[in-house]
């Protein structure tokens, strides 16, 4: 059994497809698909989208990339329809959430104060909610982190996780898993394939970023959450052991930091 714990599905690349490609990753095993908003304006999508496939769980959360176009109230109507899906079980965390600076706009100093605005009033709505939270962490690993000690949510994801194994430890520390995806299929990624390599096995979270981060044998082409479970066949062969044991290890972590998830097996 596997877990996609970062996909966008219901991005416009997948077209009328999403629904399709649910139950083509359900045929491989996907047995969970964490569809993340990104903003106020997908939040309805992204509710209605995992309420229309028997393994599909979502999270509400305004992303860096849309912070320049997010005004103040949307925190306000976020922490309303938060208050209200906290009654809906495929409801599970805060997301997709955090700090972008690596592209240039986003970097400009009055932006840059209003993503850690934004990110900080997320952190502040996960933790009186008792929420975890997927983070979205671009050139920002020891900023993201110390908003996180500052202001804890109840556990989180490092999505797409590339920093050092300081940082690694610095989310574990603070009770998060690491997300590791297409990313780690290359073979000149040296970094991210050692920190998949020696990383303890339950900090470790898989995910596809579907449509994007295509793995090796996709790329350039669109990434989709049927590919989760050649994905953890990387991951057991660079850590040398069974993909069964990759599969259980990672559902389990999965399962741990995103505790309202349900799955059908429960
Ligand atoms: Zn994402």
């Amino acid at each position: 059994m596997w877990i996609d714990t970062h996909c966008h599905l219901d991005a416009g690349e997948f077209g009328d497809e999403s629904i399709a490609q649910a139950s083509l990753a359900q045929q491989q095993g996907v047995e969970m698909i964490v569809i993340p908003a990104v903003e106020v304006a997908t939040f309805a999508t992204v509710a209605q989208l995992a309420a229309s496939i028997p393994n599909g769980c979502y999270a509400l959360g305004i992303h860096p990339i849309f912070v320049p176009h997010a005004k103040e109230d949307d925190l306000r109507v976020m922490r309303e329809q938060v208050a209200a899906a906290m009654d809906d079980p495929r409801f599970v965390a805060i997301g997709e959430v955090g700090l972008d600076f690596f592209i240039p706009m986003l970097c400009e100093p009055a932006m840059r104060e209003k993503q850690v605005f934004f990110f900080r009033e997320q952190l502040r709505i996960a933790r009186d909610f008792g929420l975890p939270i997927l983070t979205h962490v671009r050139k920002s690993q020891d900023v993201v982190l110390k908003h996180v000690r500052q202001i804890t949510p109840n556990g989180g994801i490092a999505h797409a996780f590339n920093g050092s194994f300081q940082q690694a430890q610095g989310y574990i520390d603070v009770g998060f898993k690491l997300g590791f995806g297409g990313a780690m299929t290359f073979t000149r990624a040296l970094q991210i394939r050692r920190l998949a390599t020696e990383l303890p096995l339950d900090a470790i979270v898989l995910e596809t970023d579907a449509p994007d981060i295509s793995p090796a044998w996709v790329h350039p082409g669109r990434n989709s959450p049927d590919q989760v479970p050649r994905i953890g066949a990387v991951l057991a062969e660079l850590r040398a052991i069974s993909v069964q044991e990759v599969a259980v290890a990672s559902t389990a972590a999965a399962k741990a930091i995103l505790p309202r998830m349900k799955l059908a097996a429960d």
